[in-house]
């Protein structure tokens, strides 16, 4: 199958293209490395150090003989991502490229509004570029768990039966989104929604849980494919976060009393239920929703696990609680429902003691690279204005794109990366 992994320079996107890559479908990867910017942006780095793309493809082709080509833009060009799909003719498309951070999203208007801009335009256009250039093509677009909240009943997969004033219908899941990025992802699944019922498009919405790990077997085969590993405040993930604490006897920084439930998967199964997506394509017209994670943790619960395998690997780690930054209950009901992936054959990797022991270790190898100043909470919730490592960088580029930009509504943090038509690594 011709697939177009959006984003495959990102975290999820470069263990799925090349895994999907493995099982022989044609793979083509968009990215326009903004990811790789907000690092600059934010005076943060991977953990593991992360090649520039040309050289991941090159090695790949080399180790493999599978060849990877890749569309270097924005989907927020329309007229860039029109040319992709004429060009690689996709049979199957695969959104990842999208601003992830919640904290990045709530360091102020502007940060608030690149997000919002970012992820519900570019998917805005790509529901356009499909309808128009390739209508059969079954869009697999990453959500987010976090766009259902918290709420006192069960989750259910995308939608739930009401009966109201003594009458019934299958209505979309309530969301209550906690951040701008959330709200972003609510936005764009209405939009999507919307874009299958009346133009017939076939649509899988992943509500993805938060995603761990970093090795996959495709990655593991050699140091220049290895992914990221993202362990600052902004854009680190929480088992990864806790992991990179423990290897510097840094204490576990728990948000308040701990009690926030999740839901988690390893990167493994990520790649595994996007393939199972792709395998089994909505039907056209059909919104279709799957809450992809595989296990319900909290965070003290994680705290726990990452405190118990450091000490079988001689770390002595203590757990503290901060006050939370984020306006979020911080002890809840949490029962959300996931077994529609499993019904088409996902088997889960569980959060085991060896792959505790895999990530400390990988943290521990590479303890070099962190820089600890990255790991307190400093965007809240509360303050409609944070400050953050690098504000002076930070300051000059606003700056430079309000010249540019007349009103900020469409300010990016950074200037974006020049578009290229042109394939590159064919
Ligand atoms: P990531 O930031 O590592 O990767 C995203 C990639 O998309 C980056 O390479 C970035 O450069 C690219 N990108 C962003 N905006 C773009 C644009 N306008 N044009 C072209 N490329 C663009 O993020 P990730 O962790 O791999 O997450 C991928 C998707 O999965 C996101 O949509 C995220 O919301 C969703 N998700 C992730 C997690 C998680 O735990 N990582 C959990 C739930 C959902």
């Amino acid at each position: 199958m011709k697939i177009a992994v959006l984003g495959g320079d990102g975290y999820c996107g470069w263990a799925t293209a090349l895994y999907l890559s493995k099982q022989g479908h044609e793979i083509s990867i968009i990215d326009n490395f903004v990811r790789r910017q907000w690092d600059h942006e934010l005076g943060a780095q991977t953990l593991t150090p992360i090649r520039p793309l040309s050289d991941r493809l090159r090695v790949w082709h080399q180790l493999t003989g599978y060849n990877i080509s890749s569309y270097i833009g924005d989907v927020t060009d329309y007229e860039f991502l029109v040319g992709m799909i004429q060009d690689f003719e996709p049979e199957a498309i695969i959104h990842f490229a999208e601003q992830r951070s919640a904290p990045y999203s709530m360091i102020d208007q502007r940060h608030a509004v690149f997000t919002q801009v970012n992820n519900v335009v570019g998917t805005l256009n790509l529901l356009f570029a499909v309808r128009e250039h390739a209508p059969q093509c079954h869009l697999i677009k990453l959500g987010t768990m976090g766009e259902y909240g918290t709420p006192n009943i069960d989750i259910e997969e995308g939608y739930i039966t009401i009966e109201h004033n003594g009458r019934k219908d299958v209505m979309p899941y309530p969301k209550q989104p906690g951040s701008f990025y959330h709200l972003s992802k609510v936005h764009d699944s209405h939009n999507i929604m919307f874009a299958c019922k009346v133009w017939g498009l076939s649509a899988t919405d992943l509500n993805q849980g938060v995603v761990y790990g970093t090795v996959t077997d495709e990655v593991e085969m050699d140091e220049a494919l290895i992914n990221r590993f993202d362990y600052d405040e902004i854009f680190g993930t929480v088992l990864n976060r806790f992991c990179v604490e423990a290897a510097i006897g840094h204490p576990l920084t728990v948000y308040g009393k701990g009690g926030q439930q999740r839901g988690f998967l390893d990167i493994r199964d990520t790649v595994r239920c996007v393939e199972i997506a792709c395998n089994h394509p909505a039907k056209a017209g059909e919104f279709r929703v799957f809450n992809q994670f595989t296990e319900r943790f909290s965070i003290l619960d994680i705290a726990n696990h990452v405190q118990a395998a450091g000490k079988k690997i001689g770390l002595d780690v203590e757990i503290t609680h901060l006050p939370d930054p984020r306006v979020e209950a911080e002890e809840h009901y949490y029962n959300a429902k996931h077994s529609k992936l499993i019904d088409l054959g996902l088997q889960p990797h569980y959060l085991s003691e060896n792959l505790l022991d895999s990530l400390l270790k990988i943290a521990v190898r590479y303890q070099d690279r962190i820089d600890s100043s990255l790991i307190m909470p400093r965007v809240n919730w509360r303050k409609s204005r944070n400050e953050k490592p690098q504000q002076g960088a930070v300051r000059a580029a606003v700056a430079g794109n309000g010249k540019n930009g007349g009103n900020g509504h469409h300010a990016a943090p950074l200037a974006p990366v020049a578009s290229a038509k042109t394939p590159r690594a064919k």
